[in-house]
C-alpha cells in the first residue's frame, strides 16, 4: 500500500511517517519546505535503521508544493504509469500559525485552501479517493465546561482555523458528490507536544515559538529567558487555562488508526477528535516538566493571549470506539520525551 503524505516532514508528518514507515506502507513524501527541514526525514530512516534494522527504508521525499498542480499531477500519473499507483493520502501540508495567519490570511487562504484544492482535483482524476486530513481543534467556538464532541459548534475565531473549515467543507462537498468513491477522516488534534522517545526527531518551529511547549523547552535549555503564562485569571483551578496535550507518537499513531479504518470500511466521511480527554493547566504542564526533568522553568504572568479560550479538552470517546485507538503515553511521556529532544539538538535540525 502506497501513501502519499503531503508535508511529511514537518512535526507531525515526520513521526506520522515513521509510524507508517513501522507498520510496512510505502510513503512518498512531498513536502514545500518553507516551515519543515530536509533532515527530519533523513532522521526518521536514521531511527528505523538503528532502531528496528530496517536497512530497506521504503520512503521517497520529494520538494513539491502543493499549490502547482501540474507537479502534483506528474507525481500522480508517474507513479501510476509504473503500475505503482499511490492508494491513499494524509494530507498534513500548510501553513500553521495562527498568529501569522492573521498578517497573511492571502497566503494562509493559498496555501491552505487552494493547495488542497489541487490535491483533491488530483486525486480524483487519478481515482485516489482516501484522504486523512489534518485538521484542528482550533475549529471549535469557545467552549462551555464540558469536553467537545465532533458536533459542537463549529466557531473558527482566525484564518487559520477557517482554513481548516474551509477545508473540511470542501471534502464533505466533494463526498457527497460522489458517495461511493470516496473515503476521508477528518482528525481535528488537539494539543500535540513531545517528540519520538528516541529524541532524533522533534519540533522545531523555524521562529520564536507560539505555541507553549516549545516554549518551555526552549526557556528550560536557556534559549529564551522566561515563559510568559498568558493569564492568571482564568476560572479554572490554579488560573491558568487548560488545554487536552497529546503526544505526537499517540497522534501520529491516529493517523494509521484512520488510514486502517479506512480501508477497510465502506466509502465515507468521519470527523475525529485525537486528543487525551485529560484537563491540563500551563501551571500543570509547566511543574511536570520541571519535576520529570529536574529543571526550572522560569515563568512570569502576563494578560490574557487574544482570541485564547479557557478549556479546549476533547471527547475522544469516538476515536476510542470507532478506530479503536486510545493514546497511551502520560503527560510525563510527553515532558521526558519533549526535553530528550531538545537537549539532542540544542538548535534543532539545523
Ligand atoms: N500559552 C502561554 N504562553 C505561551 C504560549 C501559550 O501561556 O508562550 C498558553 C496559551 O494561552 C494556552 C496554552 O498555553 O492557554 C496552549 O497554547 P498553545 O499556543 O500551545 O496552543 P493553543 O492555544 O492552540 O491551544
Amino acid at each position: 500500500m502506497k501513501v502519499l503524505v503531503t508535508g511529511g516532514a514537518g512535526f507531525i508528518g515526520s513521526h506520522t511517517c515513521l509510524s507508517l514507515l513501522e507498520k510496512g506502507y510505502e510513503v512518498v513524501v512531498i513536502d514545500s519546505f518553507v516551515n519543515s527541514h530536509k533532515k527530519s526525514l533523513k532522521r526518521v530512516i536514521d531511527i528505523l535503521k538503528l532502531n528496528k534494522n530496517i536497512n530497506n527504508v521504503n520512503i521517497e521525499i520529494m520538494e513539491l508544493d502543493i499549490r502547482n498542480e501540474n507537479a502534483l499531477d506528474k507525481l500522480f500519473f508517474e507513479y501510476q504509469s509504473n503500475g505503482n499507483s499511490i492508494d491513499a493520502v494524509i494530507h498534513l501540508a500548510g501553513l500553521k500559525s495562527v498568529k501569522d495567519s492573521l498578517l497573511n490570511p492571502l497566503t494562509y487562504w493559498d496555501v491552505n485552501v487552494n493547495g488542497s484544492i489541487n490535491l483533491l482535483k488530483v486525486m480524483n482524476r487519478y481515482k485516489c479517493r482516501t484522504i486523512v486530513f489534518s485538521s484542528s481543534a482550533t475549529i471549535y467556538g469557545i467552549s462551555s465546561n464540558e469536553s467537545l464532541k465532533e458536533n459542537a459548534e463549529i466557531k473558527p475565531i482566525n484564518p487559520y482555523g477557517r482554513n481548516k473549515v474551509a477545508i473540511e467543507d470542501l471534502l464533505n462537498d466533494t463526498f457527497f458528490s460522489d458517495k461511493n468513491e470516496w473515503k476521508i477522516a477528518n482528525l481535528r488534534y488537539f494539543n500535540p507536544i513531545g517528540a519520538h522517545p528516541s529524541g532524533i526527531i522533534g519540533e522545531d518551529p523555524m521562529d520564536v515559538p507560539n505555541n507553549v511547549f516549545p516554549y518551555i523547552t526552549r526557556v528550560a535549555a536557556g534559549i529564551l529567558d522566561k515563559l510568559t503564562i498568558f493569564g492568571n485569571d482564568w476560572p479554572t483551578l490554579d488560573g491558568t487555562a487548560i488545554r487536552d496535550y497529546i503526544h505526537v507518537m499517540d497522534l501520529a499513531e491516529g493517523h494509521i488508526a484512520a488510514l486502517n479504518k479506512l480501508i477497510e470500511c465502506d466509502h465515507q466521511i468521519m470527523n475525529i477528535n485525537l486528543g487525551t480527554g485529560i484537563a491540563t493547566s500551563v501551571l500543570e504542564l509547566v511543574e511536570t516538566f520541571e519535576r520529570v526533568n529536574s529543571i526550572k522553568v522560569p515563568f512570569e504572568f502576563a494578560d490574557r493571549r487574544l482570541g485564547d479560550s479557557c478549556k479546549v479538552i476533547a471527547d475522544n470517546s469516538l476515536a476510542l470506539s470507532f478506530l479503536a485507538w486510545s493514546p497511551k503515553r502520560d503527560l510525563e511521556e510527553m515532558c521526558v520525551d519533549g526535553w530528550k529532544w531538545q537537549l539532542l539538538n540544542p538548535t534543532g535540525y539545523k
